[in-house]
């Protein structure tokens, strides 16, 4: 079965299309600028690349020059768009409502449209993105995998905030948690090079990308993560602050006469690493300063480093010990100096990394173990891959019907 992955926000749509059988990505491509002008850059496995201007007033139309461009007979790679066998849609948050991967009914909508409340920023998209698929491709299947998903298995004492219970009654405050579909993939992968079964499991995963979360899967399942009701919580991100004493937010609006509705906008974009180094929100350029010497972009590299540290060990006292800790996203995956500056001076946990095999992952055979020889604690770099989690769940359910 071909499976169409859809990630869609406010004015782009990012796909992949699935060869099930054979677990590949076939094409992919983005369409950015819609409800501006519109342009899609398009990539089909041995084909040329392909980049045009296209009005995309709505994701609908977006959505019909992706399909356009893979019926295309140069640059795409379908002859008919009905060879597409379902269409997955990555959801960010699923709320308290949609908790697995479900196939696109009214219903199905009406629980997503309540979520438009907690997490605006990305349901209105989704619906969009949805909706215009629908009317392009009416009679193929759609699924959604929900990100908040994995998080489900939570207990109320760690998704809980410690605020009048009223205020979760009346609008569902609680932590969601972020990058599910991630933890899952990496978690599940880590659980295999373990290879004994996920009962009796201890694992940290790191999602360290723009944004970034950390996650306590034990047994499997996720008893906590560290993002929380929005993705703002939690670690330092690009430009994200991430957690800091919930005093200083209208102390700041009071002094720089920051109004509400600016606030969340400042702590998104302006904090974080880009606001500490007053660098870039990019660790690449953040690395660069420091090497150079630059004392603020090394505060903001300590201050990541010692976050992601903070994390493991309270996730290890959450879990009662720990087996496996896992690095994974752009910089899980790409900086070293992240991973050594992390672990430094865990032995008492049992942790112990490799510098050498830490400075070469990309060298290294799966399992990427770059643990040192006697550590009692595994240290994995998994690259992650989202859209095989979202395509392989669209695929089971649609398989089913
Ligand atoms: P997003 O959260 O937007 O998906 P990514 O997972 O791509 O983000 O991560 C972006 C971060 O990862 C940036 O800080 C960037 O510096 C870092 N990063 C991405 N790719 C690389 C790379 N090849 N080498 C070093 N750092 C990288």
């Amino acid at each position: 079965m071909y499976v169409l992955v859809v990630n869609a926000g406010s004015s782009s749509l990012k796909y992949q299309l699935f060869d099930m059988d054979k677990h590949e990505v076939i094409a992919k491509g983005i369409c950015e600028r819609i409800g501006i002008d519109g342009k899609i850059t398009h990539h089909a496995a041995g084909k040329p690349d392909y980049t045009a201007e296209i009005p995309m007033p709505t994701h609908a139309q977006a959505t019909q020059a992706l399909i356009d461009s893979l019926l295309d007979k140069e640059h795409g790679c379908l002859t008919d768009m009905h060879q597409i066998g379902a269409i997955g849609h990555r959801i960010v948050n699923g709320g308290e409502w949609l908790t697995e991967p479900v196939l696109v009914s009214e219903q199905v909508l009406a629980d997503l449209e309540k979520c438009r409340d907690i997490a605006p920023l990305h349901t209105v998209p989704h619906l969009l993105g949805i909706r215009g698929c629908m009317e392009v491709l009416p009679t193929t299947p759609q699924v959604l995998v929900i990100d908040t998903a994995f998080h489900r298995t939570m207990p109320e004492k760690a998704y809980f905030y410690p605020i009048p219970y009223e205020l979760y009654r009346k609008y569902k405050i609680r932590r969601y948690g972020f990058h599910g579909t991630s933890h899952r993939y990496v978690s599940e992968k880590a659980i295999e090079y373990l290879g004994r079964g996920a009962e009796g499991t201890k694992i940290v995963t790191c999602h360290l990308g723009n944004g970034s979360s950390i996650s306590a899967v034990k047994d499997g399942k996720v008893i906590d993560t560290s993002m929380g009701f929005t993705p703002l919580e939690g670690i330092i991100m690009g430009s994200r602050c991430g957690s800091i004493d919930p005093a200083i937010v209208p102390f700041i609006m009071e002094k720089e006469n920051i109004p509400a509705s600016e606030m969340g906008n400042f702590m998104n974009k302006q904090c974080g690493l880009l606001g500490v180094s007053e660098v870039s929100s990019d660790l690449r350029d953040v690395m660069a300063a420091v090497r150079a010497g630059n004392k603020q972009a090394k505060l903001a590299y300590d201050i990541l480093c010692y976050g992601i540290k903070k994390y493991i060990g309270s996730y290890a006292a959450a879990m009662n010990g720990l087996d496996c800790v896992v690095f994974t996203a752009g910089i899980g995956e790409n900086t070293p100096e992240v991973r050594a500056g992390a672990l430094e001076e865990m032995d008492y946990l049992g942790i112990r990394i490799d510098p050498e095999k830490n400075a070469n992952v990309k060298k290294l055979p799966a399992p990427c173990d770059i643990s040192a020889d006697g550590s009692r604690v595994r240290v994995y770099v998994i690259p992650t891959n989202e859209e095989l989690v979202i395509a392989s769940d669209t695929e089971k359910l649609v398989s089913a019907l």
